[in-house]
């Protein structure tokens, strides 16, 4: 029995499970780039800032005309600083997923991320 098994899996079979597992590979890479997390800060009902979350490499802040901080981070982005009174946006955390969203009522100011991905330079070169 343990025989027979072995003479089943045959070179050709090994070939045909690499590639299951490249075209596996290829089918995550594109998900994982429709999926991929696209930020947008409103700004007074204007989309002031796109931002790909998925290209960010590290850490940054965008400070606002009004005062609002904006945290970007690789995969996340996120209310740093604000001169509201009762720092709800703040509290929200970090937004991860597409459909998230904080806004800072006071300030007119709102952060989401987006399950769209623009099409845009790629990130292949980095
Ligand atoms: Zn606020």
């Amino acid at each position: 029995m343990k025989d027979k098994l072995q003479k089943i899996v045959r070179p050709a079979d090994l070939i045909v499970v690499a590639a299951v597992l490249a075209v596996a590979a290829v089918l995550w890479a594109v998900l994982a780039h429709l999926t991929g997390t696209t930020a947008q800060i409103v700004c007074d009902g204007e989309v002031i800032a796109t931002i790909d979350l998925s290209a960010v490499k590290e850490a940054y802040d965008v400070t606002l005309d009004n005062g609002v901080t904006v945290r970007v981070e690789p995969g996340a982005i996120c209310f740093a600083a604000s001169d509201c009174a009762n720092l709800l946006c703040i509290h929200a955390g970090k937004l991860t997923r597409a459909g998230q969203s904080a806004a800072c009522l006071p300030n007119k100011t709102l952060i989401r991320i987006t399950g769209r991905d623009r099409r845009g330079p790629d990130a292949l070169t980095g």
